[in-house]
């Protein structure tokens, strides 16, 4: 008998080669019928591989990602079988389980092109061979074994991959006629994937490598029921039409420019001052907490990330070293803020009284990015964080990681993200040794974090071995009004930076002392931030944020110095007011401005002139009535204090 033990705790004893559906049918039948895949001592496993010795286990549904991998896994393959009936011959590079679906690359042969008008004929292959449960069966193979099946398809893609594995890694997953090199894990058959939907084809190149084979890539997604892919596809439909390239274009807020380069974001003046206002929000809370602004150049000398490690890390796969022309030094453009803002917490002695001390910048840093995964303002090569970096004794990381926490919760408030939670990475309790820094100091901080969240009422996920080698941290997941997650939010501690320059502060017993590091970025970076708002928003931003609050809109030419009039007074009590003069009729203005998203539209006739009023209009909620113009500053004025007094309570 072995025990098995489960994530509550609780052993039970199960006969040896006891597979993981066994151990769930015996929990539940329902659970038998929604489990996808089984993590066995952390290791995630097919259902039907047979444990032999005490384990650990944890069930998979469609509902987590574990789960949701090996579904979208095993589609990936579902597709690559009913791709080889369609197109034989066909060759096959990799095909993963991405964030939301799957894709596999693929060579359908010379002269032979998939495009997105044979999808539903792919699909439909795919629906046949699902029903018909067939099974996915592992079998570890020898690399010898393994070349000679390839070899005799003629599949050089898989060669080249196979060639890489080392011998004894090695297995195959077959299902029907069709078998690929792959770890898994798989479902137990083909069945449960009731709905598919091939989405779009794209090209890639072998291995990202711009010299080497085009590919064709197909991606697709797919569900155990019709009604989830049913929503999954309204829900793709909302969101272009929330796509922030789109509103980011109409309200013109940012561009890109070829000239300029891929992935280099322009903001446009009314972009540039939503963001100067998220800015100015964010230095005032951080003002309250303590914060000091430093400013730093956007490059370094090379040697500085050297002793950062930083240049190991993206030395060779990013931007080139710049060389002066005379003196040949080497600079990088900065990737990453800290070793500019340790070199400041360098530049003087510090005391133990002296700590935390909190270094605030926007820093603005660059990254190589393929040009293939740029996107929008969520990808991109340039991008400025809303970065500082805290040091401080290992006493008071637990109080620090509280302030940051609510420094985080005062943004989510602020831009109404709801639905928010945290996940805490901390070490492989079965092996320290990959980790730098003192049993003891990790200890510290990961039970530092684990109080603070608890201390914070946060419902966090503590995730094991998900630390990074330097230290343990708290990442935040946000969901959108769509329903989609995003990652918003980090906050890392480090052991590794303070020692690689041997940063020291005087202790209370007059010896030299380590300080802790924390790296903390509230919004991520701007831009992505921006696109996740915009895309969370639909663009219809809160009114002490949004660009244009107001437009004045004179329904004929003869009320126009009037509405000028209006428009003056409006600017001057700092309310941000546009006047919307074209010679149009009054429905197509107020279509119009509603479109552009501005939440208060003002109409001016003969009564308001000679009244000396405004008539209202909110977006979404419509008429508003008649108001003295002075009277309406004041209205905007208090409905924008009111909001930012909510935030800061
Ligand atoms: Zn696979
Ligand atoms: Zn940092």
């Amino acid at each position: 008998m072995i025990n098995i033990t489960f994530p509550d705790k609780s052993v039970r004893e199960y006969s040896e080669g006891s597979t993981g559906l066994d151990i769930a049918k015996s929990i539940s039948n329902s659970l038998a019928r929604e489990v996808m895949s089984v993590s066995v001592d952390r290791e995630i496993w097919d259902l039907d591989r047979k444990i032999f010795k005490d384990a650990e286990v944890r069930f998979h549904k469609f509902d987590d990602a574990e789960g949701k991998h090996a579904f979208w896994h095993s589609s990936a393959h579902l597709m690559a079988e009913a791709l080889e009936e369609l197109y034989p011959g066909i060759k096959f590079g990799i095909g993963p389980a991405i964030e939301n679906g799957f894709y596999y690359d693929v060579d359908p042969g010379d002269g032979v092109q998939i495009s997105d008008l044979d999808l539903p004929k792919i699909e439909k292959k795919m629906k046949e061979l699902a029903s018909q449960k067939e099974a996915f069966t592992r079998k570890e193979v020898s690399k010898k074994e393994a070349l000679e099946f390839f070899g005799s398809k003629g599949d050089e893609y898989k060669l080249e991959l196979i060639n890489d594995l080392e011998d004894g890694t090695i297995s195959f997953y077959s299902q029907g006629h069709f078998t690929d090199l792959c770890r898994g894990p798989h479902l137990s058959d083909t069945s449960a994937i009731k709905a598919v939907k091939l989405l779009s084809v794209a090209g890639a190149y072998w291995r990202g490598d711009e010299k080497r084979k085009m590919m064709t890539r197909i991606y697709g997604i797919s569900f155990p029921k019709q009604k989830m892919l049913d929503e999954y596809l309204e829900m793709l439909e909302k969101a272009k039409e929330r796509d922030h390239r789109k509103i980011g274009r109409e309200l013109e807020l940012f561009t890109f420019s070829q000239r300029v380069g891929q992935g280099l974001p322009l903001w446009l003046p009314k972009g540039a001052r939503l963001r100067e206002r998220l800015e100015n929000f964010l230095k005032k809370v951080q003002v309250s907490y303590g914060y000091q602004p430093v400013i730093t150049p956007h490059i370094g000398q090379k040697e500085l990330y050297v002793t950062s490690g930083h240049y190991e890390k993206y030395g060779k796969d990013s931007f080139q070293p710049i060389t002066t022309p005379q003196e040949g030094e080497e600079f990088l453009l900065k990737p990453m803020n800290c070793p500019h803002h340790i070199e400041i917490y360098r530049s003087g002695q510090h005391s133990y009284k002296d700590l935390p001390i909190r270094y605030a910048e926007f820093g603005t840093v660059y990254r190589y990015e393929q040009s293939g995964e740029l996107h929008g303002l969520t990808r991109v090569r340039g991008f400025t964080q809303d970065d500082a970096h805290i040091f401080c004794r290992p006493d008071q990381l637990k109080d620090e990681f509280k302030n940051v926490m609510d420094i985080i919760f005062t943004i989510f408030k602020a831009l109404d993200f709801k639905d928010y939670k945290a996940q805490i990475s901390l070490r492989d309790p079965d092996d320290h040794t990959k980790y730098i820094g003192s049993d003891e100091n990790w200890e510290k901080a990961e039970r530092a974090i684990i109080e603070a969240a608890e201390e914070k009422g946060m419902n966090a996920v503590v995730e094991y071995g998900e630390a990074a080698f330097y230290g343990p941290k708290l990442d935040f997941m946000v969901r959108d009004a769509l329903g989609r997650e995003w990652q918003l939010g980090t906050i890392q501690v480090d052991y590794n930076l303070p020692d690689r320059f041997e940063l020291e502060y005087v202790g209370s017993d007059n010896q030299k002392h380590r300080p802790v590091m924390i790296h903390r970025a509230p919004f991520g970076s701007m831009e992505r931030f921006v696109a996740v708002l915009i895309e969370h928003t639909a663009g219809k931003f809160p009114l002490w944020l949004t660009p244009d609050q107001i437009v004045v809109m004179p329904i004929s030419e003869k009320y126009e110095d009037y509405a000028k009039k209006v428009l003056n007074f409006l600017n001057n009590c700092d309310i941000r007011t546009l006047i919307d003069d074209r010679n149009e009729k009054i429905g197509k203005k107020i279509r119009d401005n509603e479109l552009r998203r501005i939440p208060y539209l003002l109409i001016i006739g003969e009564k308001e002139q000679d009244s000396g009023t405004v008539s209202v209009r909110r977006q979404g909620e419509g008429d508003k009535g008649t108001m003295k113009l002075e009277e309406f500053a004041g209205f905007i004025q208090s409905e924008v204090k009111q909001q930012l007094e909510e935030i800061s309570k």
